[in-house]
């Protein structure tokens, strides 16, 4: 396996470790598989140690990473702001893990910023922006769950992965690559996965467990999304789709039901970009997929105050979500300069 991580990183974080014995771990709002692996697969490591460990996270996560072990240990502060509060504010040690800026912790940065804790952070996003002991950042690699996989590596402790903590990684790393459909082409991915497998995991098992696991209602709102909310614009490579807070009441909206709808459009011929427009909480909550050299991390930054990867990113838009399609329809013809290359796709 490659190194990433530097020795001097694996150092720093092992002595902090060994010094502090309450840790937290902390990942960003509206957690998705990868935050989650990571988390868990660190707080397994942790455990295994002896630390006191716990993971606090904003807001729910989806039902389909529930079946994790030690999931549902996770302190949703939204359920129980106070006691997140005090545990964050009795830390030794904060790992930020799969973000990198306070603004994807929204109601913990607060408490964050009043905390002497020293802070790790393991992620790969670009551009890190929250002052840490250690930044542990690799933006070249494809999820934070096999970051944390080579950080216990790097310590000399791929004895101590137990079958928990392989899975909780395993399902990050199969998350956050669709299933090992992008970003998957490094050859350590899968010398990994064969490690994992070693440790007793059942990848085709986690496979069901997360994408074969829906209700019959998120079937049918995909059904209506795909029919009645989709715009092609094949000029421009582009699909959009919508969701409002009507509909997804209309079909009983549990979070974790949208996921995975934005990346459908991108199996249609010719699309490059994907776009997914939902209405959250008195604002539009975007979502955008690319593929090839297309910049789905720049359109988010440039007009809908985000960010994120190349190929999968986010961002927002205070309006109605007619508003924030038309405003969308007149970005269109900016995106020419990067549909150059779609013939990458
Ligand atoms: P999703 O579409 O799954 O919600 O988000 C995809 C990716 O985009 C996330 O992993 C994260 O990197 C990024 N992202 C989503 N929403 C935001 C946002 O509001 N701000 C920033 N900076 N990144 C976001
Ligand atoms: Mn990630």
């Amino acid at each position: 396996m490659s190194k990433i991580i530097s020795d001097e990183h694996v150092e720093q974080t092992r002595k902090l470790i060994e010094k502090n014995n309450k840790i937290v771990i902390l990942s960003h709002v509206s957690p998705d598989g990868d935050a989650i692996g990571s988390s868990l697969g660190l707080y397994h490591f942790l455990e295994k140690i002896g630390n006191d460990v716990n993971i606090i996270v904003p807001n729910a996560y989806p039902d389909f990473l529930g079946w994790i072990k030690g999931a549902k240990e996770i302190i949703v502060h939204e359920k129980y702001p106070d006691f997140s509060a005090k545990i964050i504010s009795e830390a030794d040690l904060i790992f930020f893990l799969d973000f990198n800026a306070l603004s994807r912790i929204p109601a913990l940065a607060e408490y964050v910023e009043a905390s002497p804790a020293k802070r790790i952070m393991i992620d790969h996003h670009l551009d890190p922006m929250i002052r840490c002991h250690v930044t542990i950042s690799h933006p070249e690699i494809s999820s934070t769950s096999e970051l944390v996989f080579r950080l216990i590596c790097g310590m000399g402790a791929f004895e101590l992965i137990t079958k928990p903590c392989a899975e909780a990684i395993y399902t990050g790393m199969m998350t956050d690559t669709g299933a090992f459909t992008y970003n998957s082409n490094h050859p350590d991915i899968y010398f990994i996965i064969s490690q994992l497998l070693k440790k007793g995991i059942d990848k085709d098992l986690i496979y069901r467990n997360v994408y074969n696991n829906y209700s019959e209602d998120r079937i049918r709102l995909m059904g209506h999304t795909f029919k009645d909310n989709m715009y092609v614009y094949n000029e421009y490579s582009t699909a959009v789709i919508h969701l409002s807070q009507e509909e997804l009441d209309a079909y009983h909206y549990k979070v974790g039901d949208t996921e995975g709808l934005v990346n459908i459009p991108l199996t249609i011929r010719g699309i490059v970009f994907s776009v997914f427009f939902k209405e959250e909480k008195g604002k539009i909550k975007i979502s955008f997929r690319s593929v090839g050299n297309f910049p789905a991390n720049k359109i988010a930054a440039d007009y809908f105050n985000g960010g994120g990867h190349l190929n999968a990113s986010g961002g927002e838009f205070m309006g109605t979500l007619s508003e924030a399609i038309y405003y969308f329809e007149g970005i269109l013809p900016e995106l020419v300069p990067y549909l150059k290359r779609k013939e990458d796709k």
